[in-house]
């Protein structure tokens, strides 16, 4: 018997340190499927693919190799065998991804992937429709959330600790605009599945909330 947790939350929220820091706490799988909307963001620039051309864009979906490997400690992305791992996580690209990730046919074909990635392993998977689209029979599944300006800033340290000279306030607006653009379109809004685990990580230390996500999960 295999096991499938889902993590959803909207960025920001602690969800990408807590999904990675669950998995190996639990020697699990992590799949990061906004790393994996972000890879197919990328690769739509590089082709010069827009964001509303829907039947190039699942073509691309269906050529494309994503893959996840830890280096030295690290979780490294690689799409088509180069490392993104630095260049899908820019600001420009995060809005870039979510006006892709609408697309019908981009969603088609990751939660097709994603589904086949889990197959037959433990798995914790992060992202934005997990517990609702991917696995709505997922065993355990959490919702992480934050305040904006909690999750701005952890935004901003971030993407200063990976060398980006950027602004607190910038981020703070681009996390709300981001939010904005995430709730309000048609394709999978962030949604909160009615059996998840809600955590508010405002005043939470990470491993508080980890600490909260075991003993959830040995229930
Ligand atoms: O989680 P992360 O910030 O890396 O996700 C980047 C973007 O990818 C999100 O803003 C959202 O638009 C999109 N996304 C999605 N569905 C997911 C994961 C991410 O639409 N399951």
């Amino acid at each position: 018997e295999t096991m499938i947790i889902a993590i959803d939350g909207p960025s920001g929220s602690g969800k990408s340190t807590l999904s990675q820091r669950l998995a190996q706490a639990l020697d699990f799988v992590h799949i990061d499927t906004g790393a994996m909307y972000r890879s197919v963001a990328l690769a739509a620039q590089h082709a010069g693919i827009a964001p509303d051309d829907h039947e190039r864009l699942g073509q691309l979906c269906r050529q494309l190799q994503i893959r996840f490997a830890r280096c030295d400690g690290q979780e490294r992305v690689y799409l088509n065998g180069e490392d993104v791992s630095e260049a899908i996580r820019t600001p420009q690209m995060s809005l870039l991804t979510s006006k892709i990730s609408a697309s019908p046919a981009v969603r088609r074909a990751m939660v097709e992937l994603q589904r086949a990635m889990a197959v037959d392993l433990d798995v914790v998977l992060e992202g934005r429709d997990i517990g609702t689209v991917v696995f709505p029979d997922a065993d355990v599944k959490f919702f992480l959330s934050a305040s904006a300006k909690t999750r701005g800033q952890r935004r901003y340290e971030q993407l200063r600790s990976r060398g980006l000279e950027v602004s607190l306030e910038d981020i703070i607006d681009q996390v709300i605009a981001r939010d904005a653009a995430d709730s309000a379109r048609d394709h999978a809004p962030l949604q909160q599945a009615a059996d998840a685990l809600v955590i508010d990580s405002t005043s939470l230390s990470i491993e508080q909330v980890l600490e909260r996500m075991l003993l959830r999960v040995q229930q």
